[in-house]
């Protein structure tokens, strides 16, 4: 028998399936296998994606398989998604593949971390004369041993003695695998299931067991609960399940909330655990033990057999489509997945992508609504500020006056704020007055950010630190214009005007370490009254009862990108902080800042008019023909040499010109440019640009993949973004 093998030859362009023979005496089908084999002059790791009789090869020079480790690694399945995968987003096969197994599998031998025990042996009976009478304590371990079964080296009894029992043959070594098991410190929350409002229940009711659907529900709305019941249906039925979350909003409280509920059977994959934990989850996984993988954005890739239930939180969030290599769209694997266990694939949001609330309209996925809160509280209260007018009025702080009355009155309360910036450090860029030199990065075409705890100017691409400014290294002034404010600004602004109010900030420079996240919640969660300043990390998952107030410093800030999307994320940025403020008992408002206050997208959202807001987004959009009525392609050069970067996007976009000869119709825009950023990490990038037509879009994407592999050479970094995140 001949096996069908991928080889992982790490930066390499080898990217083919190559024939085998299995050894004679293997009788298993090694399908999904992960194994040894000899390629050129050494011998390198590869999976089985097939197995067959004969090959288009001569057979007598095929090499043989030189091992086969463990047990099946891939399912079946996963190997038709890489390939999948690899025809929609131009991938390698062996990306793909990589994704699906943890770090720790590759190379020999198995992870599995193990202690050491010692129990009596079978015939400890026949041999218990050879103990000396002085020997207290190895009776002593004998007898303990007959009560308990089991000790190890570290139960308290000496070593010595141990190791003469061994010796004498009337105890044995037992290793045993033990498994790492994240969070298991966690405090348990709720473990039963509620009994569902009427809302709920309808919802759980309409989800059938094959489908796409949308639950959009208001913030508080409870949707964790319907999810919760509908995976629990499904093991029932002796389904499993995948349960996804924006990694965010991952939180420990979150994640309690699931192993309450469903314990041993789930388990939990994303990036905060240590290989070794992600090693132990995903083996539970692959052999049945857990049924539920509970995770951010890669979970998506959890080895599960005979899945009941694929469940996407926060559909609309960003997070969902990778952007590193190998990129890819959650929602198309989740649709792949969802399509071969013949399951329902639910998507769950407050403020729905524009693009999947298309979908309902269009019959593709089934709508389902839950427009109150559990708690029947209204949603808090958004009030408009409109900050021009401060500065009219003289106040040049970040709060305006409203804001500053608010938060008075909720601390007076001893009730808690949150004040949400999506801009970290002190001022976003340092500009001279005289001669209006911009602090920039030396390895990246971006102003750098003013971070005034370390006196550093900060590259928020590269991470780079320079020297803070105090005079123009141009022109030697001392006239530096300072940007927008960032979180360290709030921070330092509040505590001037509020010196007694404990204050928190959660932002990328606070929760680099482990565990600084969930540190920064829980004592903030103890403070009353107290206020938490933070980037969207504030802004979502997280549940504080005594939360009254949130203030939307700089509303305006997301809508300044030149991305069609930035009013969609907007909207759902400031439905979802909105969303903090009176979720319990004790009423929440909501003070939104703003520079133009008319713009629609505050007043849609100030009303809560999702449906409002998506009539106007989708008549926008079918008008200038974007996305869902288009589909946009980029293609990104990148390299240090920026004439070859060049000349491989001029070649490419040549042959681009070519494809829209033949097919002039489905291309609605198409150019090529130095990218908005031109550099980063001393990588110069260019780009090509286009927007095609829905009719024929997967035809021309192939083309256009052709085209790049056509033009594509060692030193440039080339690859294709479907509807990218950002085009900067
Ligand atoms: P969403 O995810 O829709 O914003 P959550 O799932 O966080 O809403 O639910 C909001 C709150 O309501 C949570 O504290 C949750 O425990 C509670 N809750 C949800 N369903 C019920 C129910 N049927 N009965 C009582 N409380 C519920
Ligand atoms: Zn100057
Ligand atoms: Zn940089």
């Amino acid at each position: 028998m001949i096996a069908e093998v991928i080889v992982e030859v790490l930066n390499s362009e080898v990217d083919k399936v190559f024939d085998y023979l299995i050894p004679k005496d293997e009788k298993r089908d090694i399908t999904g296998f992960r194994v040894l084999v000899p390629f050129g002059r050494r011998n390198v790791e590869g999976f089985v994606v097939g197995i067959k009789d004969r090959t288009e090869f001569d057979q007598s020079k095929l090499k043989e398989i030189s091992q086969i480790f463990g047990e099946q690694a891939i399912l079946p399945e996963m190997i038709e998604l890489a390939s999948f995968m690899q025809r929609k987003y131009n991938l390698k096969m062996v990306d793909c593949l990589r994704l699906f197994i943890p770090a720790q599998m590759r190379g020999e031998g198995d992870r599995y971390k193990r202690t050491t025990e010692y129990v009596l042996a079978e015939d400890y009976l026949t041999k218990l004369e050879k103990i000396g009478k002085n020997a207290k304590k190895q009776l002593e371990i004998v007898n303990f041993l007959k009560e308990k079964g089991a000790i190890s080296l570290k139960s308290g009894f000496s070593a010595s003695s141990i190791k003469r029992l061994k010796e004498l043959g009337i105890i044995e070594e037992k290793r045993e695998i033990a498994l790492r098991k994240p969070m298991e410190d966690v405090e348990l929350l709720q473990s039963n299931s509620r009994k569902l409002t009427s809302e709920q229940a309808l919802a759980l009711k309409k989800i059938g067991e094959s489908g796409t659907f949308l639950i959009h529900g208001v913030t508080g709305s409870g949707k964790t609960e319907v999810y919760m019941q509908i995976i629990s249906r499904e093991i029932k039925r002796g389904k499993s399940a995948i349960m996804l979350v924006p990694e965010i909003s991952l939180t420990p409280q979150a994640l309690s909330q699931f192993k309450s509920r469903f314990g041993e059977t789930v388990a939990i994959l994303h990036s905060g655990l240590s290989l070794g934990e992600r090693y132990d989850e995903w083996n539970r996984l692959l052999c049945g033990q857990a049924k539920i993988a509970l995770g951010a954005r890669s979970a998506i890739f959890a080895p599960l057999k005979n899945i009941g239930a694929i469940i996407i939180d926060e559909e609309h969030d960003g997070s969902y489509i990778s952007e590193s290599n190998p990129r890819y769209n959650t929602f198309d694997i989740a649709k792949f997945r969802a399509s071969y266990n013949n399951c329902s694939l639910i998507l769950g949001s407050a403020t729905p992508s524009v693009e999947t609330y298309y979908k309902v309209e269009t019959g593709e996925i089934n709508l389902i609504e839950l427009p109150t809160r559990v708690n029947k509280r209204p949603l808090p209260k958004i009030e408009i500020v409109d900050m021009l007018g401060e500065i009219r009025a003289g106040n040049t702080t970040v709060f305006s006056r409203r804001l500053i009355s608010k938060l008075e009155e909720c601390f007076n309360n001893k009730k808690q704020a949150i004040l949400f910036l999506n801009r970290r450090g002190y001022t976003s860029f340092m500009m001279c007055r005289e001669c209006g030199y911009v602090a920039k990065c030396g390895d990246c075409d971006v102003s750098l950010v003013y971070h005034k705890s370390e006196e550093k100017l900060v590259c928020h691409y590269c991470g780079k630190k320079y020297k803070a400014l105090t005079a123009c290294p141009e022109c030697g002034s001392t006239h530096i214009r300072q940007g927008a404010v960032g979180t360290e600004n709030v921070v330092m602004q509040f505590q001037k005007l509020f010196p007694n109010v404990p204050v928190f900030r959660m932002d990328n420079d606070t929760t680099r370490t482990k565990g600084a996240h969930q540190k920064i919640l829980s004592s903030f969660g103890k403070a009353k009254p107290a206020v938490l300043v933070g980037t969207q990390m504030v802004a979502k998952g997280h549940d504080f009862e005594d939360v009254t107030l949130v203030g939307i410093i700089d509303a305006d800030q997301g809508l300044y990108q030149s991305h069609y999307k930035s009013p969609e994320r907007t909207f759902a940025l400031i439905t979802q902080v909105a969303g903090r403020a009176g979720r319990s008992q004790f009423e929440g408002s909501v003070v939104l800042q703003t520079y133009s206050p008319k713009k629609y997208v505050y007043s849609f959202a100030a009303n809560y008019d999702y449906k409002g807001f998506y009539k106007r987004e989708i008549n926008l959009r079918k008008a200038t023909k974007f996305p869902p009525f288009s589909t946009i392609l980029r293609v990104m050069f990148s390299g240090e040499n920026e004439e070859l970067v060049k000349t491989q996007t001029k070649q490419c976009y040549d042959q681009i010109l070519e494809i829209r000869k033949d097919y002039p119709q489905d291309f609605i825009y198409l150019d090529a440019m130095k990218s908005p950023i031109s550099r980063i990490k001393q990588k110069f990038r260019y780009q090509i640009l286009m927007r095609i037509k829905q009719e024929n879009v997967e035809n021309i994407t192939q083309m256009v993949y052709n085209a790049c592999d056509n033009a594509r050479r060692r030193e440039v970094l080339c690859f294709v973004e479907i509807n990218p995140q950002s085009i900067s």
